[in-house]
């Protein structure tokens, strides 16, 4: 049994009338310290020396006047968040095929990217992640005076429960404990690791355009293909932080020999790997293919250039982008089957040709779906390639601002913290 002490107990009373009090200001945007007491239930000089603490920490400003009462009273100031007053440092690492993509960006506490960088680099492994970490620690100093209220990281990879990426081979990353490497890079910041997939569907979920939605799935699809899901509100990880590989979700038994070991894997059908494919046995065959997605002097296939040429009608590359999302919509029927949610966001390189990808899939899953509630509507991600980004971001936000308020640190359960 545990014993707490009597000072202790306070401590913590202290510190969730913080957090409860920095809810009611942010839920309410502006509000004032009686409407705050009134709502919370504490007393007016509970809310007060509380609202005192955070106008000194500068995360919380008072606005002009508010209402004025009926009785004729004084108007009260008005409260809100000083969105400037502290700052989120995020990074997001995916495989592209000119190289890693970086995405630095700084946001503000209303989500506004305030410092925000982009680059491609030629590293990989571990040499990747000492220059990401480098790089993040010269970001969190330059926010001289501005808290950070920690460090959010989305990869590229499948990230298992433990904080260790599993099967970042693009990335040079395999099996590889990033979670603790970031811990030991930045002992005094939370830092929040996340996959891209889940990150992105947070991102969606909580800043863009699905907040009301409660059952979410979000497919990306470009080099390979992988799912996150939100049900019921909550994000679904696994006992593992496995669940959403679909890209190993077989789609016919006596398909094509996958790396894993089964056939006919969705990997094989719905990515950019069937686009490689069939246009090298196009070529070999001595059939025509335009030349934007093969260079015959280099041999080089340039596969995403099959979502431009599909949007703007080129027959070749229109059957290819058809049979990619005819194998797409029977992997998306089984999660609808499975999972029911309302909307399926697509992300990743397929938005590139969106105007063709959505309206096609809608119609398919239209088809695939015989009974009214398992009807889903397929949309393109607001976000894009922010997503993940946005993602992480959120997950800060949320768990390092919004629940546990500044001062009060805990400790996490499987997120790096
Ligand atoms: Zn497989």
């Amino acid at each position: 049994m545990q014993h707490h002490s009597k000072a202790a107990d306070q401590k913590l009373l202290q510190e969730l009338n913080r957090i409860v009090v920095l809810n009611e200001i942010v839920e309410a945007k502006q509000i004032s310290r009686s409407q705050v007491a009134k709502r919370t239930k504490l007393s007016p000089s509970t809310v007060s020396i509380i609202v005192e603490a955070f106008i000194n920490e500068g995360i919380v400003i008072e606005v002009g006047d508010g209402d004025s009462t009926k009785a004729g009273g004084r108007k009260p100031r008005l409260l809100r968040i000083n969105e400037k007053g502290a700052c989120i440092v995020t990074a997001a690492v995916s495989a592209e095929s000119r190289g890693i993509l970086v995405q630095f960006v700084v946001f503000d506490l209303g989500f506004t990217p305030i410092d925000e960088r982009e680059l491609v680099v030629d590293r990989s492994g571990e040499e990747l992640i000492r220059w990401m970490e480098n790089e993040l620690r010269s970001i969190v100093d330059r926010q001289e005076g501005r808290r950070v209220l920690g460090i959010g990281v989305s990869i590229s990879a499948i990230v298992g429960n433990d904080g260790v990426v599993y099967r970042g081979h693009l990335l040079d990353l395999d099996e590889f404990p990033l979670a603790d490497h970031l811990r030991r890079a930045f002992p005094r910041l939370p830092v929040v690791l996340e996959e891209d997939t889940s990150a992105a569907i947070l991102g969606e979920h909580t800043i863009g355009s699905n907040t009301t939605y409660q059952n979410l799935i979000y497919v990306m699809v470009g080099r390979g293909i992988g799912a996150s899901a939100i049900l019921s509100n909550r994000l679904i990880k696994g006992a593992k932080g496995g669940a959403g590989v679909i890209g190993h979700m077989s789609i016919n038994k006596f398909g094509e020999m996958c790396t894993c070991g089964k056939r006919g894997c969705l990997r094989l059908y719905a990515t950019e790997l069937m686009f490689m494919k069939k246009i090298r046995e196009a070529v070999r065959d001595g059939r025509p293919v335009p030349s934007s997605v093969f260079d015959p002097k280099t041999e080089q296939v340039y596969p995403r250039e099959v979502y431009q040429e599909a949007v703007k009608g080129e027959p070749y590359c229109t059957g290819l982008l058809t049979t990619l999302l005819d194998d797409l919509a029977i992997g998306l029927s089984n999660l609808v089957h499975l999972f029911n949610p309302e909307r399926i966001l697509i992300g990743g390189n397929l938005l590139s040709a969106q105007n063709v990808v959505i309206p096609y899939l809608n119609t398919k899953m239209a088809e695939y779906t015989d009974s009214p509630p398992t009807s889903v509507e397929v949309v393109a991600s607001k976000l894009g390639k922010d997503a993940p980004i946005y993602g992480v971001a959120s997950i800060v936000y949320n768990d390092h601002f919004l629940k546990k308020g500044l001062l009060l640190k805990t400790k996490r359960s499987n997120r790096v913290s």
